[in-house]
């Protein structure tokens, strides 16, 4: 529920507020807004115990929550959240770029294409350094030899790092490489990660699972938030339906319904939403147009010597000529890129 106080509420009334809230077994998170602070009541059915909250100095009403998810929900927090990363943002009116390969390889590879997405306007760089494949016999990252190489190649030419985390015991060292913790598509349900990664002090990019609906996606990143972390940037990846002639198929719709229910950016994956290259750019183009805040996507200096998901990546060249193609359609949606 929402604890609205009366506008010029004191911080004494407030910190009141708090406590008894806290006391009744409830997680607080003031809100201070220009006008009016709002107190965000996270805890399960004790709604009846808090009745007495409302006659409290200051309070001026009491709204409940409706939606399953809290601090995700713009029922709670109206404005969107906009995540800065030492100057590079993420909901704002510029539109977040990040692009690099599927894994990461060597640091020739890296650097390489580091130099070129750069060049072409991207600000992050994307690579795996564990690899979660479908088959244990495929290449599965080189892990921390990786990271290192990330972090490298992030410090010479000043992109920010987005890589994957796929284990609760790695949090913290891939916190000390990356700006941003990517959580898979299929790691959206591992309740043990999502809470560790809401201890982290970095940002997190979840995907959406391969067959979760929208609620349970943000109920994924409510897990995230209310363990202490409030950067969550999701990602729509494509979810698997009956269709085979992608690897996976975008759900454009869940652009604008994330963007109404929660006040979390939202950016799209067009790699893996169609597991084919040329499919990338209009893909991409789509969801810039239906409200997305950014992309991530697959580029490779030579995508057919790829140790994974050559098939959907983008060589450097087709990538700039991507992010040239995107800027009238930013500038139709009033963003920039
Ligand atoms: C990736 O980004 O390389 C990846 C494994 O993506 P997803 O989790 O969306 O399949
Ligand atoms: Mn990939």
């Amino acid at each position: 529920m929402i604890i609205v106080m009366k506008p010029g509420a004191t911080q004494k009334q407030i910190e009141a507020v708090e406590k008894q809230l806290q006391e009744l077994g409830f997680h607080t998170h003031p809100i201070y807004g220009e006008v009016k602070t709002v107190i965000g009541a996270i805890g399960d059915k004790r709604m009846v115990k808090a009745n007495n909250i409302v006659h409290m100095d200051g309070v001026e009403n009491i709204v409940p929550i409706m939606s399953p998810y809290k601090l995700v929900s713009r029922e709670l927090i109206n404005e969107n959240t906009i995540i800065d990363i030492d100057g590079v943002s993420i909901g704002g009116n510029e539109l977040a770029v990040m692009a690099g390969p599927c894994a990461v390889e060597s640091e020739k590879q890296l650097m390489e294409v580091a130099i070129k997405v750069k060049e072409a306007g991207a600000k992050i760089l994307r690579g795996g350094a564990y690899k979660p494949r479908t088959s244990p016999y495929s290449f599965q990252g080189l892990e921390e030899e990786g990271l290192k190489l990330l972090a490298n190649v992030g410090k010479e030419t000043g992109l920010k790092i987005v890589t994957e985390v796929v284990d609760t015991r790695d949090v913290e060292l891939v916190s000390q490489y990356a700006d941003i913790l990517q959580i898979g598509a299929r790691s959206m349900q591992n309740f043990r990660l999502l809470s560790e990664c809401g201890k982290a002090s970095k940002p997190v990019l979840l995907k959406r699972g391969l067959s979760a609906t929208i609620e349970e996606w943000l109920m994924a990143a409510e897990y995230i938030l209310s363990a202490g972390n409030p950067n969550v940037i999701l990602c729509e990846r494509g979810i698997r339906t009956f269709e085979t002639a992608t690897r996976n198929t975008l759900d454009i719709n869940a652009i604008p319904v994330v963007k109404e229910l929660s006040h979390l950016p939202i950016i799209v994956d067009p790699s893996h939403a169609t597991g084919n290259w040329r499919w990338v750019e209009a893909v991409a183009k789509a969801s810039i147009a239906a409200g997305a805040d950014g992309l991530m996507i697959e580029v490779h200096p030579d995508p057919s010597s790829a140790s994974s998901d050559g098939p959907q990546s983008l060589k450097p060249e087709k990538f700039s000529d991507l992010m040239m193609g995107l800027k009238p359609i930013a500038q139709a949606v009033n963003r920039v890129i």
